[in-house]
């Protein structure tokens, strides 16, 4: 029993929407899946300029030390800001000391442009020596012209493509237009309303499917390897593990936090130097699953990376300054709001 561990891996993440939190109600009330895309994410993305990309990704990964986490899967989109936004995310996290994996989310939501556009990034940031994937927001607003480019650049470039998968039923489809060109290294997310099984690693994210009241995912009922992620509510994985838990627990009473565990732990393949990070938490059996999955308010109170620097200290990063980052990212919240 110890009160030390890895650091943690979030597996799929939204930096942009700590800027979210607050914003002002939208004009209607979705009522379901894609109105909620519509009414309040799609809103949101087109209003996201550099600075406000910058002071989210910054307020995120301050908020991911804090809680533990030292890596973090991200898929961005902010279609006024598409060029450059990936390496703002990776300059901005890496500044607090926080590892990422990027990924621009391709779309034709805004026409075939905007979806050449969203891959060139891709490839701008990944050619650069960019860590990270090609990223499709999802099948059902892209082609399957869009498709095909992203699943071929990903091939030629060794990574896999991180997308949504089937998160509504808007994208029932998606088991179907995918089929023939999912490999193992892609990163599929959600996979709530996925009618067969592809290849690739299924991101898990339990509070997101619970607000978004799109139903149960079922994850361990999949042959796939599975990963947890926050899809953009915060980055601490201990709280989205015991949610994992207790959503599981609900679909089967036989389940052990310890499938819920595994999954936290699979998180590691696309970050195998995190496990050497070391996190000290406020509880001194914070590495055994049975006790956390039962015990809430678990935090980091020190993080030394895998080099032995010191990244947070009595709670607090010791790289930045965190009241000036809340503030600055206030402040473009406060535009941001402006700007809807
Ligand atoms: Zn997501």
């Amino acid at each position: 029993m110890s009160a030390v561990t890895p650091g943690m891996v979030c597996s799929h993440h939204h930096l942009y929407s700590a800027l979210a939190r607050g914003m002002p109600s939208p004009p209607r009330q979705p009522t379901k899946f894609i109105e909620i895309l519509e009414q309040i994410w799609w809103r949101l993305d087109v209003a996201l300029d550099a600075e406000m990309i910058r002071w989210s990704a910054m307020l995120g990964a301050v908020e991911a030390l804090q809680s533990g986490t030292t890596a973090i899967v991200d898929h961005h989109e902010s279609p006024s800001c598409i060029e450059g936004s990936l390496s703002i995310i990776a300059d901005a996290c890496s500044e607090v000391g926080v590892r990422t994996n990027l990924a621009y989310g391709v779309t034709d939501r805004h026409g075939a442009d905007g979806a050449r556009r969203g891959l060139a990034e891709n490839e701008r940031f990944l050619r650069g020596g960019g860590r990270g994937m090609v990223g499709v927001h999802a099948a059902f607003t892209c082609s399957d012209e869009t498709l095909a480019g992203a699943a071929s650049l990903a091939r030629e470039l060794g990574v896999g493509v991180h997308i949504h998968v089937a998160e509504g039923p808007d994208d029932a489809t998606a088991g179907e237009r995918l089929q023939a060109l999912a490999r193992d290294d892609w990163h599929l997310v959600h996979c709530v309303y996925l009618d067969r099984d592809l290849p690739g690693t299924i991101a898990h994210n339990p509070r997101s499917n619970m607000n978004n009241s799109v139903g149960y995912a079922r994850p361990a009922a999949r042959p796939n390897k599975i990963v947890l992620g926050t899809d953009g509510i915060g980055a601490d994985m201990l709280e989205e593990a015991r949610l994992a838990y207790v959503r599981l627990r609900e679909d089967d009473v036989l389940a052990t936090p310890d499938t819920v565990w595994q999954w936290l732990d699979n998180g590691y393949a696309l970050f195998p130097e995190a496990r050497a990070d070391r996190v000290t938490w406020n509880y001194p059996q914070a590495d055994s699953a049975w006790h956390v999955a039962f015990t809430p308010g678990v935090r980091a109170v020190h993080v030394e990376s895998d080099a032995g620097e010191v990244l947070l200290r009595h709670g607090l990063p010791t790289r930045v300054d965190i009241n000036e980052v809340r503030a600055k990212a206030a402040e473009q919240a406060t535009r941001l709001f402006g700007k809807l």
